[in-house]
């Protein structure tokens, strides 16, 4: 298949992940990939096995599932639940935890909630009942956006009032910002997301480089992008550059998409601030629907509670959104958080970081034992992290981890 065998080459793989390892020296690399969907890629194609153990990928908060905090479900699950409503919402939402169930549990008790592939069979299901009150709980980043405000315009134009979009979706930039000013976490480098960027384009990640003195690589979403985007932040500190770079030109072009961008503007505005699951509250990180569209919103048409609701005390998936944690370290993965029985987000979508090692299995003890003994990582005041304090690696840990992680 054209733009995926060719990058998919296992040969020339192995010699650039034999590059990297030769350019990376002594130096413990810390590199984030922003995108769950290079998360997935990752594990999915056993990525880190290429790499040497001191070149670390940290995973970042770029799944849209993962990132929606219990509260803002809790919130679509009371509009399911008003009567006369059909919700619809893309599939792996509805397996997402609730304070009290997910949406499967809202439909099992009664609720119409159906799956869809596109808000477009949202505004079909609209059409095809005009008596009922259709709900869309549109999510994603700049990348699904634009489907969204195609959607809506559609409506508006074919005078469709039966339809509405809770909104919850968001922008990457901020979160990038608030993982940069953390001091929780010292990155080299990021792979940039590669799908955001064939919106937007690669200019937004300049505050990166010229800011926070960080290489930019956005990346595409095969085996060799992911190891091009490395080797390119090596060889950019290397060199003494500090860069936006596009490695992944044969989609992304440097200014993004005009058209996408144009019918965001139309369609949406920045909201003050949204909940982020695991970095709390961000300024102008998430999108509403324009006033023109307020007719649409079903934050203004339901009442929604609204309520913040804390996540479960056993889920760590804030410091796995962050990078502060890998999936293994959370005390209950694979063990009361799993793909069917998920107690977070991050153990839901195929773009979440626990879901991607479990279901790939590609947790190396081994290389587990040498990147901790490379990055000399200690437990922080509650004792989470590693536990490895002056690098000892914790061997009754490594032994707790469940047999379907290795
Ligand atoms: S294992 Fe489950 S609870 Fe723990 S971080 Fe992952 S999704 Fe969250």
């Amino acid at each position: 298949m054209k733009f995926a065998d060719e990058f998919r080459d296992a040969d020339l793989a192995r010699a650039l992940g034999a590059r990297i390892a030769a350019e990376a020296g002594d130096k413990h690399w810390k590199i984030m990939e922003v995108c769950g969907g290079h998360t997935h890629t990752i594990f999915k194609y056993g990525i880190e096995d290429l790499l040497p153990s001191n070149v670390e990928l940290v995973h970042g908060p770029g799944c849209p599932v993962c990132v929606i905090p219990m509260g803002r479900l809790d919130d679509g699950i009371a509009v399911a639940h008003e009567p006369g409503v059909i919700f619809t919402c893309f599939g792996d939402l509805m397996r997402v935890p609730g304070s009290d169930g997910s949406l499967l549990d809202a439909k099992a008790a009664g609720a119409d909630v159906r799956m869809v592939y596109s808000p477009l069979d949202a505004l079909k299901i609209a059409q095809q009942n005009p008596d009922r009150k259709v709900v869309f709980y549109a999510i994603g980043f700049e990348t699904t956006a634009p489907s969204t405000a195609l959607t809506l315009m559609r409506a508006k134009a074919e005078g469709i009032r039966n339809l509405f979009v809770f909104c919850n979706h968001v922008t990457i930039i901020p979160p990038m910002k608030a993982i940069l000013d953390s001091p929780d976490l010292q990155l080299d480098g990021f792979l940039g997301p590669g799908h955001v960027s064939t919106v937007v384009g690669i200019r937004p990640f300049e505050f990166v480089t010229n800011t926070y003195h960080k290489p930019v690589v956005v990346v595409g979403f095969e085996p060799l992008d992911i190891l091009q985007g490395v080797h390119m932040i090596i060889q950019q500190i290397h060199e003494g550059r500090c860069e936006v770079e596009n490695q992944y030109k044969r989609v992304v072009h440097d200014d993004g998409n005009p058209k996408a961008l144009e019918v965001l503007a139309r369609v949406f505005k920045l909201r003050s601030h949204f909940e982020w699951r695991g970095l709390g509250f961000i300024s102008q990180s998430a999108l509403e629907l324009q006033d023109e569209f307020a007719d649409y919103d079903a934050e203004k048409v339901f009442s929604v509670p609204g309520v913040r609701v804390a996540d479960p005390k056993a889920c760590q998936c804030g410091e796995v959104l962050k990078g502060v944690l890998k999936p293994w370290e959370c005390k209950v993965f694979g063990t009361a958080c799993t793909p069917e029985t998920p107690i977070g987000t991050c153990m839901v979508s195929s773009e979440g970081a626990c879901a991607a090692y479990y279901n790939f299995g590609r947790y190396s003890r081994a290389r587990e034992r040498e990147r901790v003994l490379a990055s000399g990582d200690r437990p922080d005041a509650n004792g989470n992290g590693n536990g490895h304090a002056n690098g000892a690696v914790a061997e009754h840990e490594l032994r707790a981890i469940p047999v379907q992680a290795r």
